[in-house]
């Protein structure tokens, strides 16, 4: 028996055992998870970007509790002694537009970005050639740029918060939710893959991509699909300035990785679903003429490997999801639709799950414009001026 089971054991299971647990409160937590290598979890896929780049201040607000604890992990997540092996690479974040809408769109975002206090720079063309010489800017207008954003190391990540969940007396098992039984308006038990059942007061469903099954086990929809994306590490010759985190609106996001460079694009024209087949044939039809275009640097690349990762697409707003089954199940939870933004929220929802678990409600960052009331409205919370 368990007072607080949570389904799914990455990121956000992981960053909310440790909160719960750090609290002394929680009683028994016990997270499941079948996978301790995380081998197909989106999380160490992912590029690892953590930005206040956003523009709802909920999202700002989730990544500067997420850059906060990021940027502080090895000594937060030390065992005994033994910090975890982490660095906060802070090489900042660069949104790209064109077009009289896209830079008024950027500019109403940016605004949204400083009344929370965010450092972040809007320049013209002028201004980002001059700070990024080795950008083709011939067809950029405008460019948010975030100095104080960076990337970390997603798969250290969800193991630094593992490690210290464990050694706070979480539970972890290793086995798949195939059913969760409900009885007199809860779920009850969570059934295993092994023929094994788990009984518990709260449930907590945070599987990522595969949560949306879970949740229709107890008959919630989401709106929330696996969403295909590709990545490429990718190595040039000779060497270019440090360059951010690089995105725009339509095109391919790329940032350093070590000696070379990483390349990824949300396609939400492939069909939804999971495909964990790498697409080659993409890295020449579409990366690599924008890669070229952007940075005459790239033109020469050698593509090393390439991976696929799933992201719990909200198709509804992209946006998070997260707190109790309204109108369902009073003792389940969900955190999911974290779209192309779940690493740098991760900590940020840690701590927002515990809130709503041990104090009946959000204490830090309010949350509750992100509950699952927005989806049964049908009333879309959209960022503003902004794509993940
Ligand atoms: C290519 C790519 C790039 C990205 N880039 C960024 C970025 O730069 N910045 C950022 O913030 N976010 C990024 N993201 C998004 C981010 O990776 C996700 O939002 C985040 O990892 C979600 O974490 P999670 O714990 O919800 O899901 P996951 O990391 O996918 O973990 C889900 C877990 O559930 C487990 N599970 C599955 N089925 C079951 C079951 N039946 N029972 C129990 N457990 C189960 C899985 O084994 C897995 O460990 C990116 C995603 C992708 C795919």
């Amino acid at each position: 028996m368990a007072d607080i089971i949570i389904i799914g054991g990455s990121i956000m299971g992981s960053s909310i055992a440790y909160h719960l647990a750090m609290t002394g409160r929680a009683g028994n937590i016990c997270v499941i998870e079948p996978d301790p290598t995380y081998e197909w979890a989106a999380a160490p896929r992912s590029s690892g970007g953590v930005r206040l780049m956003h523009g709802l201040p909920e999202n700002i607000e989730m990544s500067r509790y997420g850059r906060e604890v990021y940027k502080d992990f090895a000594r937060l997540m030390d065992v005994d002694g033994q910090p975890g092996s982490f660095e906060f690479l802070e090489h900042g974040y660069l949104y790209l537009v064109s077009g009289a809408k896209g830079v008024a769109a950027a500019e109403e975002s940016w605004r949204i970005q400083t009344g929370c206090g965010v450092p972040n720079d809007f320049l013209d063309r002028e201004a980002l050639a001059a700070r990024f010489p080795s950008l083709n800017v011939a067809d950029v207008d405008a460019a948010i740029h975030g100095p104080q954003d960076g990337f970390i190391d997603p798969n250290a990540a969800v193991l630094g918060f593992r490690r210290k969940a464990l050694s706070l007396g979480v539970e972890y098992i290793e086995d798949r939710v195939v059913d969760i039984e409900v009885s007199g308006g809860l779920a009850r038990n969570v059934v295993l893959e092994s023929g094994n059942k788990v009984a518990g007061d709260i449930i907590v469903n945070v599987a990522g991509a595969w949560g949306p099954k879970i949740s229709a086990m107890v008959g919630m929809t989401v709106p929330v699909e696996p969403l295909s994306r590709n990545t490429f590490y990718f190595d040039i010759r000779g060497q270019i300035e440090t360059m951010p985190l690089t995105n725009s609106p339509s095109g391919v996001t790329f940032r350093q990785e070590g000696a070379g460079f990483t390349a990824g694009q949300t396609d939400t024209n492939v069909p939804f679903g999971f495909d964990f087949s790498v697409k080659h044939h993409m890295f020449d039809e579409v990366f690599w003429p924008y890669l070229a275009h952007r940075v005459p640097a790239f033109e020469a690349l050698q593509v090393k490997r390439g991976w696929a990762g799933h992201y719990a697409y909200n198709r509804m707003d992209g946006n998070t999801i997260i707190g109790k089954f309204i109108g369902g199940l009073d003792n389940f939870y969900v955190a999911t639709g974290f779209t192309g933004a779940g690493l740098q929220k991760g900590p940020a929802i840690g701590r927002a799950m515990t809130e709503l678990l041990l104090d009946g409600g959000y204490q830090t960052i309010d949350l509750s414009r992100m509950s699952y009331q927005r989806v049964i409205d049908e009333k879309p919370l959209l960022e503003v001026g902004f794509t993940a």
